[in-house]
């Protein structure tokens, strides 16, 4: 007689720590159409076609990690919404949101290309996504994004808030720049019904050691000056991220403060990072990867994917070694937030 009973499910990916490895950061290209300065040089030598993966495999490789048990999926890049072809990697994802497997498929942007998009996300099963803003004033948007045109990101966040998509606002905190548009940019976000995440400047990327301090600008003394303004309550929610969030009481607003550098957040990991060529970081902060790629393009089908990723996971680090301590950058790692995806 046939067994007609139900496969049982694989195994989840857990890791040496007995971490639970449920959230994918995907970055599908290396590319951008703006230069911010903490992330890219202006001059950029991208990479050729041929190393990046092509959609159907980073849909077999999505699909592979859906498979195991990862329950979000978070595309970035580069910009996500410049690589050609992109929505049918997202249409492609829809159907794991249609089946349960995904419970979100969510998306790191700048918004340039988002008002071109944005029905088409929602479309997609899309229900929130992140856009970087870090500034409300034109003048200094295109300074910090070189390429970057500030009215085009504000249609952008607009056809996105039209289309049903929810917006989390991400501003990288940077001494000097930004620090004037605190309280405005709070209120903006409360105004348009937007969470706001501050994020400190990062040591990712080729940016001259000394710029990178001059720029640092401690979440720490972001969150002090707010509480000298509002009344902040410390939320408990956590994502298994970087994130810790206030719910601040005059205005109602979640605001969520990513502090690499300040707080050590490796504890609560649950996530891991592929590249657009298809290495997979099991830590932001460490060098170790896995190529994915190569035995994507192997002969060993999904069994060898199934088991390259869970030989991966294996090897996820306890934590990053990231410091700004005794004014040196400890821990700097040489390769772009673009190409492993921020
Ligand atoms: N292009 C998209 C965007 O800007 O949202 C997605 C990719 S970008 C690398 C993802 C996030 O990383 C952005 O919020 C950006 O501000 C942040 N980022 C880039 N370089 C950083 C750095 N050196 N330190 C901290 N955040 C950084
Ligand atoms: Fe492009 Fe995003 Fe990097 Fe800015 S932060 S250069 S928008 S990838």
């Amino acid at each position: 007689m046939q067994d007609t009973a139900p496969s049982p499910s694989p195994a989840p990916l857990i890791d040496p720590f007995a971490r639970p490895i449920s959230y994918l950061r995907v970055s599908v290209t290396d590319r951008c159409d703006f230069r911010c300065v903490y992330c890219m040089s202006e001059h950029m030598t991208f990479l050729p076609k041929a190393e990046l993966l092509t959609l159907e495999e980073l849909d077999r490789l999505c699909s592979a990690f859906v498979g195991l048990g990862v329950r979000k999926l978070r595309i970035t890049g580069g910009e996500p919404l410049v690589r050609r072809g992109i929505l049918t990697f997202f249409q492609a994802m829809a159907r794991h949101l249609g089946s349960g497997a995904l419970a979100e498929l969510t998306l790191t942007t700048n918004g340039s290309q988002l008002a071109r998009f944005a029905p088409d996300l929602a479309a997609a099963g899309m229900r929130r996504i992140n856009v970087s803003l870090d500034t409300l004033d034109a003048a200094k948007f295109a300074e910090i994004t070189r390429w970057g045109r500030l009215a085009q990101v504000l249609e952008g966040i607009a056809a996105a808030r039209a289309a049903g998509l929810r917006v989390k606002i991400n501003m990288v905190a940077l001494k000097g720049v930004n620090e004037d548009e605190l309280f405005a940019m709070v209120e903006w976000c409360a105004r348009e019904g937007h969470d706001l995440t501050f994020i400190e400047v990062m040591p990712m990327g080729d940016m001259g050691a000394e710029d990178r301090l001059a720029q640092y600008w401690s979440l720490v003394d972001l969150r002090a000056r707010l509480a000298g303004r509002y009344s902040l309550t410390d939320l408990a929610e956590r994502t298994g991220g970087p994130a810790r969030y206030v719910r601040i009481a005059e205005t109602g607003q979640k605001i969520g403060f990513i502090t690499p550098l300040t707080h050590n957040f490796c504890e609560s990991c649950n996530r891991v990072r592929l590249t657009c060529t298809g290495e997979l970081f099991m830590c932001l902060g460490q060098e170790d990867r896995a190529d994915l790629r190569g035995v994507l393009r192997g002969p060993g089908g999904e069994a060898a994917l199934e088991a390259a990723i869970r030989a991966a996971i294996a090897r996820k680090p306890k934590g990053h070694d990231f410091d700004y301590g005794r004014q040196a950058i400890g821990g700097q790692m040489s390769r772009h937030m673009s190409h492993t995806g921020g």
